[in-house]
């Protein structure tokens, strides 16, 4: 396994804490010299917070360890490619490197809709590696919509 893998398993365990509270199954890790230095997973429906994305959670918690808005040196892992609203926090934070699971069409501004991350005119571009242990990504997203779609329909037919 590269450390690349081994990095994006540890934020795949976080996509697996979100499931289990019925979140979108969102994991991030950010590594600092070789060490996971901060985790987060997506709790926005717990909270009840729009900010409280995977990334965000994470960003929040390496600026208290390292006791720094600025993230340089770092590296971030995400499970889902980052929405804009991460991604532009992920460019404040200067953060150096992503690696990313799986893409998003929808709404991925590391490339899909816009490529936030790596826009020139911007101050800061962020290195990015994607599609890193790409099929379970996915698949846990995917999984967790088939779950979901299943689940509603049981609910509709115990209604009538
Ligand atoms: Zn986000």
């Amino acid at each position: 396994m590269t450390e690349d893998e081994k990095f994006m398993k540890a934020a795949l365990v976080q996509a697996k804490k979100a499931a289990a509270i019925d979140e979108v199954p969102i994991g991030c890790v950010i590594v600092y010299e070789g060490k996971i230095i901060a985790r987060g997973y997506n709790k926005r429906n717990k909270e009840k917070n729009t900010l409280s994305h995977a990334e965000m959670n994470a960003i929040r918690k390496a600026s208290k360890y390292l006791g720094d808005w600025r993230l340089e040196g770092c590296t971030m892992y995400i499970t889902l490619e980052p929405c804009p609203m991460c991604a532009g926090a992920i460019v404040q934070a200067r953060v150096d490197r992503v690696v990313i699971g799986s893409m998003n069409a929808k709404a991925g501004c590391a490339g899909s809709v816009l490529n936030v991350l790596q826009e020139k005119r911007f101050n800061h571009q962020v290195e990015m590696t994607k599609d890193v242990l790409h099929d379970e990504c996915s698949s846990m997203l995917s999984g967790f919509f088939r779950e979901l779609r299943e689940r509603r329909k049981k609910e509709k037919e115990k209604c009538i």
